[in-house]
C-alpha cells in the first residue's frame, strides 16, 4: 500500500513539475505565432514596396499586384504604415486626397 502511496505522490510531483512548463510553452507556442504573423506582414510590405515607384506626390504599382489597381496611392499610407491607399484626385490638379489620412487626421 506504501508503495502504491508513493507512486502516487510521485505522479502528483510530476505533474506539479510538468505544469509550469506546459504553460511555458503555450507561451513560447504564442509568441511564436505573433512573430510569425509580424514576419508576413513586413515581407508583404518589403513585397509592396520593391513593386511601386513615386510619380509627383503618389505611388503607382510597376507590375500588378493581385487585389489592386495600378494605382495611384497614397504616399503618407504607404510611406508610414506600409499600405496601398487609393488617392483620389484634390480640388487643385496635381494634389491627392486620401480618405484614411484625413480620417486619421480628424480622430
Ligand atoms: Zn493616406
Amino acid at each position: 500500500m506504501k508503495k502504491l502511496w508513493d507512486g502516487i505522490k510521485g505522479i502528483y510531483q510530476l505533474h506539479l513539475q510538468i505544469a509550469p512548463l506546459m504553460k511555458e510553452l503555450a507561451e513560447a507556442h504564442k509568441e511564436n505565432e505573433a512573430l510569425r504573423l509580424r514576419l508576413r506582414e513586413l515581407e508583404t510590405k518589403a513585397d509592396i514596396r520593391s513593386k511601386v515607384e513615386l510619380r509627383g506626390r503618389v505611388y503607382y504599382l510597376t507590375e500588378p499586384l493581385k487585389g489592386y489597381s495600378e494605382g495611384p496611392f497614397c504616399a503618407l499610407c504607404l510611406d508610414e504604415d506600409g499600405i496601398l491607399i487609393t488617392a483620389m484626385p484634390g480640388a487643385v490638379a496635381g494634389y491627392w486626397r486620401c480618405r484614411r489620412c484625413e480620417r486619421k487626421r480628424h480622430a
